[in-house]
C-alpha cells in the first residue's frame, strides 16, 4: 500500500492507522478496529486512556483558567511540587513541558551548582552508552548516540560516555572536573536494561567521595512504572537531581526536575525559566494523576501485574530460545531481546491487535498502562506467542 504524501516533516514513519478514541487499555482506530495498547504512548498513559479522574480534572480546569505564565504564582504548582517533595529526596521542583526540558534543566542545575561554589572548571557530565535523554543539543550530547548527533554540528564540550554497567570505566572517567553523572535507573530507548541496585549504590559512594552530583533520568522508568513511585527507590539510593516526565502527566504534556537543597544552590532568580512549564492545565492533570500513582494499593497492583507479565515473558524466552534471547526490564517496563530486528514482529503484532514498541539492541518493548489487569496480560502474551510461533515458522 502506498502511503499518501504528508505535510509532516518525515522524521517518523508511522504505520497507516489513525486512532480515534481510547478507553483504558484499548485504542480504537478510525476503521473501528480495536487494539490492546501495550506501549501507552511510550510509557505516558500510565492510567490508560480517558481515565475518568483525569478527564474530570482537565475539563474542570479548562473552564476556569488555562495560562498566566510563571511571572505569577500558578495555581496547583506548589501543591503538586509538595507532593513530589513529600515522596522523594527533593527539596525543590521546577515544572517543564517535556522530558527533554527536564533533562536540560537538570544538567544546567548541576553545572550551576559547581559554578556557584566557585568550581568553574567542573563542567563535565558523564553519561552511559545506550542511554537516551531527549533530542535537545545537551540531551543528545549527554547520551552520545552517534545517530542522533550526526549532522548537527560539533559535539558540545564537557560530555563523555562510558559503557553501560562498566564500573571500572566509570571510575576511570571521574576526575576533578566531573560535575555530574546522568543515568536512567532503567534504560528505556537503549534496550530496556535495568541498572543493578548495587551499581546505583556504588555510584552514590563515588559521588560522595569525589564531590560530583547524581542525576537520575526517570522520564521513562519513574511515575510508578516499576512498582515504586520512583525507580531508584528500589536501590535505597538518592540522587541529587531527577528528571521526570512521560507518565507523571498521564498523557498531558508535562515534566519536572526535582532537586535537593545542596544541588539547588546555583539556581537563583533569573537562572532558568519557561513560559508554558507548570501551567494550570498541566498542574490539574498532574495532581489528579499523582493522587492515583502514589496510592500504596496502586503500587501493589503494578508489582503484581509486573510479576505476572515478567514470568510470562520468561516463559516465551524458554519457548522460543533461538529467537528470544532474553527477557529484560523492571516493573511494567519490559523487553524481549530478539536475535533479529524487532520491527517486522512489531508490525505483525499490530496486525493481530497488539501495540508494542521497539528499543535499541533488537528489543521488543512493552510499557502498558499501569492499570492493566491479568486478563490483559494473558491476552497480550497469547498474541505474542502466536506471532513468535509464526516468526520461526513462516507460513506458505
Ligand atoms: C522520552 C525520554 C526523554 C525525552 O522526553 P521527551 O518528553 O520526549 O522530551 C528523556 N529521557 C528519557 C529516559 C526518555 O525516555
Amino acid at each position: 500500500m502506498s502511503v499518501a504524501p504528508s505535510p509532516i516533516l518525515p522524521v517518523y514513519s508511522p504505520p497507516d492507522v489513525v486512532f480515534e478514541r481510547g478507553e483504558g487499555v484499548w485504542l480504537t482506530a478510525r476503521d473501528g478496529r480495536r487494539y490492546l495498547d501495550f506501549i501507552a504512548g511510550i510509557a505516558v498513559n500510565a492510567l490508560g486512556h480517558a481515565h475518568p479522574k483525569l478527564v474530570e480534572a482537565l475539563a474542570a480546569q479548562a473552564s476556569k483558567l488555562w495560562h498566566v505564565s510563571n511571572m505569577f504564582r500558578v495555581a496547583g504548582q506548589e501543591e503538586l511540587a509538595q507532593r513530589y517533595i513529600d515522596t522523594s529526596f527533593a527539596d525543590y521542583v521546577f515544572f517543564t513541558n517535556s522530558g527533554t526540558e527536564a533533562v536540560e534543566g537538570a544538567l544546567k542545575t548541576a553545572r550551576k551548582h559547581h559554578s556557584a561554589n566557585g568550581d568553574l572548571d567542573r563542567i563535565e557530565i558523564i553519561g552511559f552508552q545506550g542511554s537516551f535523554h531527549g533530542r535537545s543539543y545537551a540531551a543528545i550530547n549527554a547520551s552520545g548516540n552517534a545517530a542522533y548527533l550526526d549532522g548537527f554540528g560539533p559535539r558540545l564540550p564537557g560530555f563523555v560516555q562510558v559503557p553501560f554497567g562498566d564500573h571500572e570505566a566509570l571510575t576511570k572517567a571521574i576526575g576533578p572536573n566531573t560535575a555530574a553523572v546522568i543515568l536512567e535507573p532503567v534504560q528505556g530507548e537503549g534496550g530496556v536494561r535495568a541498572v543493578p541496585d548495587q551499581c546505583l549504590q556504588g555510584l552514590r559512594k563515588l559521588a560522595d567521595e569525589h564531590g560530583f552530583l547524581i542525576i537520575f533520568d526517570e522520564v521513562q522508568c519513574g511515575a510508578s512504572r516499576t512498582g515504586k513511585l520512583w525507580a531508584h527507590q528500589w536501590a535505597g539510593v538518592e540522587p541529587d537531581i531527577m528528571a521526570v516526565a512521560k507518565g507523571v502527566g498521564g498523557g498531558f504534556p508535562m515534566g519536572a526536575f526535582l532537586v535537593n537543597k545542596k544541588a539547588a544552590n546555583g539556581m537563583t532568580r533569573g537562572a532558568h525559566g519557561t513560559t508554558f512549564g507548570g501551567n494550570p492545565l498541566a498542574m490539574a492533570v498532574g495532581l489528579a494523576c499523582f493522587e492515583e500513582l502514589a496510592k500504596p494499593a496502586f503500587l501493589e497492583h503494578v508489582t503484581a501485574m509486573s510479576n505476572h507479565f515478567g514470568q510470562a515473558l520468561e516463559g516465551l524466552r524458554d519457548r522460543y530460545p533461538g529467537l528470544v534471547l532474553e527477557a529484560r526490564g523492571k516493573g511494567l517496563l519490559r523487553g524481549l531481546k530478539l536475535s533479529v530486528d524487532p520491527k517486522p514482529l512489531q508490525a505483525a503484532l499490530r496486525d493481530k491487535g497488539l501495540l508494542v514498541g521497539v528499543a535499541g539492541d533488537n528489543v521488543l518493548r512493552f510499557a502498558p498502562p499501569l492499570i492493566i489487569g491479568s486478563e490483559h496480560v494473558t491476552q497480550a502474551v497469547a498474541i505474542l506467542d502466536t506471532a513468535l510461533a509464526e516468526a520461526i515458522r513462516p507460513q506458505a
